[in-house]
């Protein structure tokens, strides 16, 4: 989780710390604030992937907060998770009809908090796209070992998934075999710098089908390049 930063806004110390030590504990990044002053000014300069709001705060209150924050050209796309010690439902409710996208009531436990704040992150295509490869119409989801052409289920073997993966997350250089090799196989994989033109061809082939073979580019004498431009 370690590419997701979450802002903690909370004016009790004590809680506030064992908030990030249990984000810390699952790798968020965390970005800490005592009241909502403080807050907005890590929001000039950072924009974080989610924020967990204290309800109760001295000054401007989190639902307070949330509103503004909702209703900001900005930051309405910004993840709120409220924190409310109030067991009121009218109060979780009101929260939600601020924009807030979830809350948790105190005491919860570390897991519920880290179960609430990945749904949200996963509702709001953070996690998602996290798990996206994407170059013009072809998507490759990483996680599900899945790759589709234009809308078309492609069927792929993991040697081949793993060299488009890197072709499509390093779109328009020339990589020669022995760096192929290198990035796609690993160091430590004793193979012939052969084997690489023989999935390049597979790869080519399952290309091809989609009319998409030209974007797999040969540049002779120095190794393969993917790109949409002509070679
Ligand atoms: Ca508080």
């Amino acid at each position: 989780m370690s590419q997701f930063t979450i802002l903690v806004v909370e004016d009790e110390e004590a809680i506030r710390s064992m908030l990030v030590m249990v984000l810390q504990q699952y790798d968020f990044e965390v970005l800490e604030a005592g009241d909502v002053a403080e807050a907005q000014l890590i929001l000039d300069d950072t924009l974080p992937d989610l924020i967990l709001l204290d309800w109760m705060l001295p000054k401007v209150t989190g639902d307070e907060w949330t509103r503004r924050l909702k209703s900001s050209e900005n930051f309405r796309d910004l993840p709120i998770i409220l924190v409310t010690a109030k067991g009121e439902e009218a109060d979780k409710i009101r929260g939600l009809d601020l924009g807030a996208d979830d809350y948790v009531t105190k005491p919860f436990s570390p897991k519920e908090l880290i179960s609430r704040i990945k749904a949200v992150l996963r509702r709001s295509g953070k996690i998602h796209d996290l798990t996206q490869i994407k170059f013009k119409d072809i998507i490759l989801d990483t996680a599900q070992h899945h790759a589709s052409i234009a809308d078309n289920d492609v069927e792929i073997s993991p040697t081949e998934f793993r060299l488009l993966s890197f072709f499509l997350t390093h779109p328009d250089k020339v990589y020669n075999r022995t760096q192929l090799l290198d990035q796609v196989w690993g160091r430590s994989v004793y193979i012939e710098e052969r084997t690489v033109d023989v999935h390049i061809r597979r790869l080519r082939k399952i290309l091809a089908k989609y009319q998409r073979e030209d974007w797999l580019q040969t540049v002779r004498g120095f190794g393969y390049r993917f790109s949409e431009k002509d070679s």
